[in-house]
């Protein structure tokens, strides 16, 4: 009998470097399994995001064995192995205090015995280890649970919930990428000690929350509000799920709307946050007329100042905040809706960029997807312009903007244009011209403006 009682029928294909590390700590008279979400995705087909090693040498003893590693969480027993510049975390078995505010327990404990670091693990899905000697170590059922497709805690919900409140996240962000449900002995605990999410990093949180809206199952979003998780973490899609909207364009509040536009975004980091937050202030300027229905006058650009404030809260990177905020400013506008005109495409691409003008025109494609088909009907045709003439904009480079006209700051200078302010507004004249008639921005016809524009400055 194996010492685990590991499972040997059970194979996993694990990557060269992963077993050379293996067999090293094994040829020293070591335990070592691959362990966590490596071992979960593999079973379930999916690609890992990394693979983690767990021994029972300590972290001095790892050191030695290997050339080239890095003290990466030394002091929780993690070194980081490299092996051809991939690195590999090597986690000695350990024992958990209590967590803190960040990735790691206060404390920690080294033990000899790799249950007792299954056990520390958040869900059972999460807590299998393998080796080829061993085969599957599952000492909490999680294959039972892949089978059936559960997120449960290894051990009493509560309890584990109670040790690190960023857990009650993972068992959602975990539903959500895999497609699974929640044990419902896991459910009520996550319902009842959701708010000591309070207490949670925002670094973490942001972590898992972006996981999970980057996920095939974003609409556990919805699952989260039920059960009290985003009223701690983000009070604001709580807003939007209790804001109705009563239009004609709409069948859905606020809140389902933004998950259906999430859905239809694609699943990158940028376009989903954007998505999340592009209506976020219209529970702010919701207003009511006379038949009864409501109106968000201004909700885009009172939008693109307020997610910027609820990114910066979640730690988001500054540019990720610009560009979402830029989008959210300009997701509303509809250059087309008053005729099909070339000229206000080009003044659109001026006003938002050339550079995101693709991510605005995928969002607003994806905002037509979550309305009414009354919504949908009224400005397709105008957004298929609109797309049109973008890439007709694209694949001519036509200017939209002074960086790329024909002349530039230099030349007008050597025309005796006054130094300073001047140069910019003389520019900013020349691209109205060129705005109004593309076929100008010549150096030859430029010239002839710029001149005149001069004079007159
Ligand atoms: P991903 O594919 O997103 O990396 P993962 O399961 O590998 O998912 P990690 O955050 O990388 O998640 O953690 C690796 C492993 O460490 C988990 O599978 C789990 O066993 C354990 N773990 C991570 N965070 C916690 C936690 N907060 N509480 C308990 N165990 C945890
Ligand atoms: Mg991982």
């Amino acid at each position: 009998m194996s010492k685990y009682n590991g499972n040997r029928e059970f194979k996993i294909n694990i990557p060269g470097s992963v077993k050379l590390i293996i067999d090293v700590l094994e040829n020293n008279g070591y335990e070592a399994f691959a362990v966590g979400g490596c071992v979960r995705d593999t079973i379930l087909d999916r690609e890992p995001q990394d693979w983690d090693i767990t021994t029972s040498a300590l972290p001095e003893q790892v050191k030695e064995l290997f050339n080239r590693t890095l003290d990466t969480g030394i002091q929780h027993g993690t070194v980081t192995v490299m092996i051809k510049h991939v690195g590999y975390e090597v986690t000695t078995y350990r024992i958990d205090g209590e967590y803190n505010d960040n990735r790691h327990p206060e404390s920690v404990e080294f033990t000899s015995n790799l249950i007792e670091d299954l056990k520390r693990r958040d869900f059972t899905i999460n807590a299998m280890a393998y080796n080829e000697r061993e085969g599957l170590v599952d000492a909490f059922d999680g294959i039972n649970d892949i089978n059936n497709k559960i997120i449960r805690c290894v051990g009493e919900p509560e309890e584990r919930f109670g040790e690190d409140a960023l857990r009650i996240l993972r068992a959602v962000r975990f539903s959500a990428q895999l497609g699974f449900d929640i044990d419902e002995k896991t459910m009520e605990a996550i319902k009842k000690l959701a708010p000591t999410l309070e207490n949670i990093s925002a670094e973490r949180i942001k972590t898992e929350l972006e996981k999970l809206i980057i996920s095939k199952n974003l609409c556990k979003l919805i699952t989260a509000y039920n059960a009290g998780i985003t009223k701690v973490i983000l009070p604001e899609f709580d807003a939007m799920m209790e804001c109705e909207q009563n239009t004609p364009y709409h069948m859905y509040n606020v809140g389902e709307h933004t998950i259906k536009v999430m859905e239809n975004v694609s699943a990158d980091k940028l376009m989903r946050w954007t998505a999340l937050f592009h209506d976020v202030a219209k529970p702010l300027v919701k207003t009511t007329d006379a038949n009864g229905r409501n109106h968000f006058k201004g909700h885009a650009l009172e939008g693109s100042r307020l997610a910027p404030q609820i990114m910066r809260r979640l730690k988001m990177d500054n540019k990720t905040i610009k560009t979402a905020s830029r989008l959210i400013e300009c997701h509303d506008d509809r250059p087309a809706s008053k005729g099909f005109n070339p000229e206000a495409i080009r003044r659109s691409v001026h006003k938002i960029g050339k550079d995101i003008y693709h991510n605005y025109l995928e969002l607003v494609y994806a905002d037509f997807m979550g309305k009414s088909k009354y919504g949908k009907d009224e400005g397709y045709d105008a957004y298929v312009y609109v797309c049109k003439q973008y890439e007709y904009i694209m694949e001519n480079n036509i200017c939209t903007s002074t960086k790329e006209l024909a002349i530039t700051g230099k030349d007008l200078i050597a025309l005796g244009c006054p130094l300073g302010e001047k140069i910019g507004r003389a520019l900013d004249e020349l691209l109205e011209i060129v705005l109004k008639e593309p076929e100008k921005n010549t150096k030859d016809k430029l010239y002839v403006e710029a001149e005149k524009i001069i004079k007159s400055l």
